[in-house]
């Protein structure tokens, strides 16, 4: 059984988000992240958040064979050292990142020494080869001061994007419609960034500072759920985002709106 796992559906900053009492009352989301069972039961970790300890008890596990990374944002990368010897000393954790991202870790003091331990065993490449499952990695436009982005193409009998951060649709389509990009790529479930709802919500900060297809835009890219489409479900949500009380602008056309626990079986 390949299986897909929810276990995080906000943004980096997580939900409440520190500072903020706009989303004190709200209920809890964790940085985004998922998890991935493969045919013989290897459990496969994407993104590695602070909330490591939360994320793997919603999972059920204790344990897990190798942590895939898109990018080096905060909240996608500030769990990395929870795998040291503070805390779980994990032993041949295989990492899976880009070549930039690699890079980074071994500049980064902090996470050099999770190498040299042998925390983690790195492994660059685009298409990586598991047990009944193959995961691609897809370079998307999104801020890269500090590391390139890719999101996850995870192939088994069906396929499911994981997209949590990108700029925009225009850079990351690069003119194509989205409809036919999905389909070219075959993917029965999409995990798309659903960060902010609108262009303007963020009221005291230059939201063009932190690009992010407003889920509005999504919206009327996809239109309606029609027969025979896919699956497709909003994460990594800001505090901000009025999705995180009320999800019918989305479920009245058809899609989701991510949460903690969700699964996804792809075989
Ligand atoms: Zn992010
Ligand atoms: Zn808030
Ligand atoms: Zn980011």
């Amino acid at each position: 059984m390949v299986e897909v796992t929810l276990l995080g559906s906000a943004q980096d900053g997580g939900v409440p988000q520190v500072g903020c009492d706009c989303c004190v009352e709200l209920e809890q989301r964790y940085p985004v992240s998922i998890g991935l069972i493969d045919a013989e039961g290897g459990k496969h970790l994407f993104e590695a958040t602070r909330h490591l300890g939360d994320q793997l008890r919603i999972w059920g596990c204790s344990e897990v064979d190798s942590v895939f990374l898109t990018h080096a944002h905060i909240g996608h990368v500030d769990g990395l050292g929870l795998f040291g010897k503070e805390t779980m000393a994990a032993k041949g954790v295989n990492l899976y990142c880009s070549k930039m991202m690699l890079d980074l870790i071994e500049r980064t003091p902090h996470w050099s020494t999770l190498l040299s331990d042998g925390v983690f065993i790195p492994r660059v490449a685009s298409v990586y080869q598991l047990p009944g499952v193959i995961v691609e990695a897809i370079e998307v436009p999104h801020r890269d001061e500090l590391s390139d982005m890719h999101a996850y193409l995870i192939k088994a009998e069906k396929s499911l994007l994981f997209l949590p951060d990108h700029d925009t649709w225009q850079e990351t389509l690069r003119g194509h419609d989205l409809r036919a990009w999905l389909n070219h790529l075959e993917v029965d479930i999409a995990l798309i960034d659903g960060t902010f709802y609108s262009a303007d919500e963020l009221k005291h900060r230059d939201q063009s500072k932190v690009p992010h297809p407003p889920v509005e835009q999504t919206l009327q890219m996809l239109g309606e759920r029609r027969e025979g489409d896919g699956e497709v479900v909003f994460i990594h949500l800001n505090h901000t985002n009025p999705l995180c009380r009320d999800d019918t602008p989305v479920t009245e056309l058809g899609w989701k709106v991510g949460k903690e626990g969700m699964s996804f079986s792809l075989d």
